[in-house]
């Protein structure tokens, strides 16, 4: 009666977490016939970022795969520092699957100081033991702006270079509830334009940083970041 979504269903279907013997128990459940997974770019209504692949070497990245509740739950768990005004950041650790995919599993959030347009980990050692411990990757980190829109500050890009030059892949989502039109971004520094800004900076606290010499923005939208809605993952919070 209706092939047109069937199809959509098989098309949606990932073969790798069907045939993922080594994170089948940690990260994912048996294949439910309903399982999604989306690109989250594209849908740019502002036309303020660009998460064109020939901006950068986006394309050569290997693909992540993030779950789809991923913000909903952080959010969940930021409410009453958002209720004060004060941001929260937590850490994405994955596994890395065959070498091409990673699947972000595991959201540590670390004890925090922060602000209103701050936060800043302290005893990130704790982090780093979790991750080596089950062996994962630092590909990105997640925080929210409570009252402010959803962009990257000056600040947030500086706290982002050191994971993008561990992994190249790695993303920073910003999650910004009171912003009516982008509730959260997924950013990254365009390479080599903006890492090249980044590295060379020295400044801190909140300061202007001049555009890349090529033209390209200085962090633009990941293009390769999948919501997974067959994607466990587990929350650590260090707080308490
Ligand atoms: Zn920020
Ligand atoms: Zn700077």
């Amino acid at each position: 009666m209706n092939s047109g979504s069937q199809e959509m269903r098989t098309r949606r279907q990932h073969p790798v977490t069907q045939n993922s013997p080594s994170l089948a128990i940690s990260c994912t459940a048996k294949l439910p016939q309903d399982v999604q997974i989306s690109p989250i770019t594209g849908d740019d209504e502002r036309g303020d970022f660009n998460s064109n692949n020939d901006s950068s070497a986006s394309g050569l990245l290997k693909t992540l795969h993030i779950s789809t509740r991923l913000m909903d739950d952080f959010l969940a768990l930021s409410k009453s520092n958002t209720e004060k005004d004060l941001e929260t950041c937590g850490i994405l650790g994955a596994h890395l699957q065959e070498k091409e995919t990673f699947y972000v599993t595991t959201l540590v959030i670390p004890k925090q100081e922060s602000t209103s347009n701050s936060c800043q980990a302290i005893n990130e050692e704790e982090v780093y033991a979790i991750h080596s411990e089950r062996s994962l990757c630092p590909v990105g980190w997640i925080h929210t702006h409570p009252s402010q829109s959803c962009f990257m500050s000056s600040i947030d890009l500086h706290t982002h270079y050191p994971y993008q030059v561990m992994v190249p892949e790695a993303f920073a989502i910003v999650v910004a509830p009171t912003d009516a039109s982008r509730s959260f971004g997924i950013f990254r520094l365009s390479d080599p334009g903006g890492m090249k800004i980044l590295r060379e900076c020295q400044e801190d606290g909140f300061h202007p940083h001049k555009g890349p010499e090529d033209g390209s923005p200085i962090y633009e939208l990941c293009s390769n970041v999948y919501q997974n809605s067959n994607l466990r993952f587990e929350i650590i919070d260090l707080r308490s």
